[in-house]
C-alpha cells in the first residue's frame, strides 16, 4: 500500500528510484551526507572570508555582465551598517533576475571567498524572505540526491516519511539488546540524524561528521545486522535444497593422481579433502577455493570435476575469458584424456556446427564435463545430469551471468567458485560470510620470487636493451620441463629448448586503454612492431596476442611461445588471468600506473613459475597520480596477495574492490569496513542471537533495510 503513494507521483517516484528509494520507508534510511546550519544569520558586517554562513541583506542591485564572462551579479546592503556582500552566478536562469530586484529582502547561504570588490559568494543558495521571517530550529540536512530532486524536495519528503507512520521508525531490536550492547534507540538515532539539533559541542560535531556519533553507530549496527541476517537466511534456503550426494569411487581421481608429473602440496591435499567431502552431502556446495596466482588451483577443480564423473554426473567448468578457458581445456584435456574423460568445448566463437554438437553430447548426458566461457550460461545449453558448476575467477562475472546460472538449475548442483584475489576478511566475513570457504595458503615448490623494478619511461631504450641481452643469454639455471598448456604436463619436457635456444623469455604487456578497445589494439600493433624492429638484429623472435585474434590464431601464438619459437610475447591483459608458461621469467608492462592492483598482482603472478630467477619491470610514466603512486609502492614491497588485497581496499574502498555493478551484493551505505570491524562482528553475533530468540524481529529487521532489494541479493 505505501509503495504506491510513491508509485502515483510518476517521475517523481523515477527519481527517488535512483537514489535507491523504493518505498516511503526508504527515506526514513536515506540519511544525510553532511548538514548546513541556517539556524543562524551572521549579520552583513561579520562576514568573514573562507566560511560558510548564511546572511541576510537587501539588494542594492542587480545585473549581468559580460566580462570576463556573462554573469549575473547581485550587490546585497545591509541597513544598519552599510556592509555588503557581492552573489554571483555564472549560469542563471530569468527567475534569478526576477527574485533578486532591488529593494528585496533575500536569505544567502554559500562559502565565502574573496573577491575584487570585497567579500563574494558563487552560486549561494538564496531565498527572498519577509521581514521577520523566522529561521529553522535544526540544522539542515544535505541529502545524497540525484539531478531533478531538489533537497527542498527531498527534505520535505523526508520529514513526512519520518512521522506519517510509526511503524517506520519502530523498534527492531529486543530492548534488552539495545540496552546491553548501548545502542540508542531507532527513533532516536534516525530523527537525531535527519535533524540535528543546533549549536552542538564541538565533539559532538566532530562525532557527527565523522560518523562516529551514537546515532551513526546505531544506524551501522542495524545496517550490518540487516546484512548478516540476510547472509543467514540465503545459508538457510541453500540447506533445505537438494543437490546429488557425489560419493565418487575414487578411479579417476587416483587414475589423475598417479599421472601427473608433481605431489599436491600439503594445502592441496587439504583443500581436496574439504571439497571431497562436500561433494558427498546433499546440500548444495557452494566453497569459494582461494588461492595466490600459481598456487594450483586447477589441479584441485580437475579432482573435484572427476569425483562428480565417477559419481555419473556432468560437470561445467566456466572461465570468464576465451583464452583463459583455452588454457583450462588444453591443461584438462592433457590431464583427462589420459584417464578417459572427454571434454565438450563452448565458446561465443565455435562455428555453428561445432557449438550443435557440443550442445547435443551435453543434452543427451553423453558428454560428462563442458568447458567454456559464459557461452556455457546461453540458452539452448542444457545438462540434465549437472552436478557440479566449477567458476574460474568468480568475481569477474557479472551479476547478469550469475542469475543466468541459477536459471539454469545449478542452485541444485555443488558449486566451486575459485579466485586468486585474496578478500579481505572484513569483506570475507560480510558479503562472502554464505561461502565456504578454502584456502591454498602454499605455492608449489620450485617457485622462484619475482624481482620488481620500477622504471620510468623515460629509460625506456635501455630497458629494451637489457631484455633484448637477457634473451639472448643463457638462462642461469636450466629451464624445468615446462608445463605445456597444449598438452599438460605428462608431455612437458620440451620447454623453451626445442626451439633450439635457452634464453629468458618475456612477456611485454601493452598499456591498458579501457576507453578504447580499437586504440588498445593499434598500440599493440604498434608496440610490436616496434620491439620486432628493435629485436631484429639480435636474432630475437616478437609475437603478438590480442583479444581480437581469432581462437586458433591465438592458440598458435601460445604454442610457439610455449616452444621457445618466441622469445617475447606482445600481449594485450588477455594473459592476466591464468596462463601458464613456466620458462618465461621476464615481464615488462607498459604504463603499469594504469593498473589496478589486483591486475598488476595477476600479471606479475605469470612469472616466477619455473626455476629461474624472474624480473618483473613496471614501466611508467610521469607524473604520477596520487593513488598511482600508491598502488606502485604496493606492488614493489609486496608479492603477498593477501597483504596487496588488502591495501587495495584501503586505497579503492569496498564497493570498487567489489566492482559496484558487479558484486550482486547491495554494497554498504554507512558502515565502513575497515574502521567498523568490531561493529562487524557485533552484527554476526546479535544475528545468530535474533534469529533464535525472535524471528519475527529479525524479519521486520530484513525487511526495513533490504525490503525491496532482496532479488538482487540472491544472485
Ligand atoms: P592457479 O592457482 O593460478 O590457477 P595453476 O592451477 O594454473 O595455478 O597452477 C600453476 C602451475 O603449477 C601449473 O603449471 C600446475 O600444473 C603447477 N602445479 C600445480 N600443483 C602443483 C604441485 N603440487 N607441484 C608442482 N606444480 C604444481
Ligand atoms: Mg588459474
Amino acid at each position: 500500500m505505501r509503495r504506491k503513494s510513491v508509485a502515483a507521483r510518476n517521475t517523481l517516484a523515477d527519481k527517488l528510484a535512483r537514489i535507491g528509494v523504493l518505498r516511503d520507508e526508504d527515506l526514513v534510511l536515506h540519511l544525510p551526507l553532511r548538514y548546513e546550519d541556517h539556524t543562524r544569520i551572521v549579520p552583513l558586517r561579520d562576514v568573514r572570508v573562507d566560511e560558510t554562513m548564511q546572511t541576510e541583506g537587501i539588494v542594492k542591485s542587480a545585473e549581468i555582465q559580460y566580462r570576463p564572462r556573462r554573469q549575473f551579479v547581485c550587490l546585497i546592503r545591509d541597513e544598519r551598517s552599510d556592509a555588503s556582500l557581492v552573489l554571483r552566478f555564472f549560469s542563471f536562469y530569468p527567475s534569478h533576475q526576477k527574485s533578486l530586484k532591488p529593494g528585496a529582502r533575500v536569505r544567502v547561504f554559500g562559502d565565502v571567498r574573496a573577491g575584487y570588490f570585497g567579500p563574494e559568494v558563487v552560486h549561494p543558495q538564496f531565498r527572498v524572505v519577509a521581514d521577520d521571517e523566522a529561521l529553522p530550529e535544526q540544522l539542515t540536512p544535505v541529502y545524497p540526491t540525484t539531478a531533478g530532486l531538489s533537497q527542498d524536495a527531498l527534505r520535505k519528503l523526508t520529514a513526512r516519511a519520518l512521522i506519517a507512520d510509526v511503524a517506520r521508525t519502530e523498534e527492531t531490536l529486543p530492548d534488552e539488546l539495545v540496552r546491553r550492547r548501548g545502542l540508542w534507540k531507532f527513533a532516536d538515532a534516525v530523527r537525531f540524524l535527519h535533524a540535528p539539533p543546533p549549536r552542538l559541542n564541538a565533539l559532538t560535531q566532530r562525532a557527527l561528521d565523522a560518523r562516529t556519533h551514537p546515532a551513526w553507530t546505531r544506524l551501522k549496527f542495524d545496517e550490518l545486522l540487516a546484512q548478516q541476517l540476510s547472509l543467514k537466511a540465503h545459508r538457510k534456503a541453500r540447506a533445505s535444497r537438494r543437490a546429488p550426494v557425489l560419493r565418487g569411487n575414487g578411479t579417476l581421481t587416483k587414475s589423475l593422481l598417479e599421472r601427473v608429473p608433481f605431489k599436491l602440496t600439503r594445502a592441496q591435499e587439504r583443500v581436496w579433502r574439504e571439497i571431497a567431502h562436500d561433494l558427498r552431502r546433499a546440500m548444495p556446495m557452494q566453497r569459494l577455493l582461494q588461492g595466490d596466482v600459481g598456487s594450483g588451483k586447477t589441479i584441485v577443480a580437475a579432482l573435484a570435476a572427476l569425483q562428480a564423473i565417477e559419481s555419473g554426473k556432468q560437470v561445467a567448468f566456466m572461465a570468464p575469458t576465451e583464452i583463459l578457458a583455452e588454457q583450462h581445456l588444453r591443461k584438462l584435456h592433457g590431464w583427462l584424456s589420459d584417464v578417459g574423460v572427454e571434454i565438450a568445448w563452448l565458446s561465443g566463437s565455435l562455428p555453428a556446427k561445432k557449438r550443435r554438437k557440443a550442445i547435443e553430447a551435453l543434452a543427451s548426458g553423453e558428454a560428462p564435463f563442458a568447458i567454456g566461457t559464459h557461452a556455457l550460461f546461453q540458452e539452448g545449453v542444457a545438462m540434465p545430469r549437472l552436478g557440479l558448476a566449477i567458476v574460474d575467477e568468480q568475481h569477474r562475472f557479472g551479476v547478469a551471468q550469475r542469475l543466468a546460472l541459477r536459471d539454469k538449475g545449478v542452485a541444485e548442483a555443488h558449486q566451486l567458485m575459485m579466485s586468486a584475489t585474496p578478500i579481505p576478511r572484513t569483506l570475507a566475513m560480510t558479503f562472502y560470510a554464505d561461502l565456504d570457504v578454502s584456502m591454498l595458503d602454499e605455492m608449489p615448490p620450485g617457485r622462484t620470487p619475482v624481482t620488481t623494478r620500477l622504471v620510468s619511461q623515460k629509460r625506456r631504450a635501455e630497458m629494451i636493451e637489457w631484455v633484448g641481452k637477457a634473451c639472448r643469454e643463457r638462462a642461469a639455471a636450466p629451464s624445468q620441463g615446462a608445463n605445456s598448456p597444449l598438452t599438460g604436463d605428462s608431455a612437458a619436457a620440451q620447454g623453451a629448448t626445442v626451439g633450439g635456444r635457452q634464453g629468458r623469455q618475456v612477456y611485454w604487456v601493452c598499456p591498458l586503454i579501457e576507453e578504447s578497445e580499437k586504440l588498445e589494439l593499434q598500440t599493440a600493433v604498434a608496440l610490436h612492431a616496434e620491439l620486432t624492429q628493435a629485436f631484429a638484429a639480435s636474432g630475437i623472435a616478437v609475437g603478438l596476442l590480442h583479444g581480437r585474434m581469432k581462437p586458433d590464431e591465438k592458440a598458435a601464438t601460445m604454442d610457439a611461445f610455449v616452444r621457445g619459437e618466441l622469445q617475447v610475447l606482445v600481449a594485450t591483459t588477455v594473459i592476466e588471468v591464468g596462463v601458464d608458461v613456466p620458462n618465461a621469467s621476464i615481464m615488462v608492462i607498459e604504463h603499469a600506473e594504469r593498473f589496478g592492483l589486483a591486475q598488476l598482482h595477476q600479471l606479475r603472478g605469470r612469472i616466477g613459475r619455473g626455476a629461474a630467477e624472474s624480473t618483473c619491470v613496471l614501466l611508467f610514466e610521469e607524473p604520477l597520480t596520487y593513488t598511482a603512486k600508491q598502488r606502485l609502492k604496493v606492488i614493489y614491497e609486496t608479492t603477498d596477495g593477501f597483504e596487496i588485497a588488502r591495501q587495495d581496499l584501503v586505497i579503492r574502498g569496498p564497493g570498487e574492490f567489489l566492482g559496484a555493478r558487479q558484486s550482486g551484493m547491495p554494497l554498504l551505505r554507512f558502515a565502513d569496513l575497515e574502521r567498523d570491524v568490531a561493529l562487524i562482528e557485533q552484527a554476526r553475533d546479535a544475528a545468530d542471537a535474533l534469529l533464535q530468540s525472535d524471528p519475527a524481529a529479525a524479519a521486520k529487521h530484513l525487511d526495513r533495510w533490504l525490503g525491496g532489494k532482496q532479488a538482487f541479493i540472491k544472485a
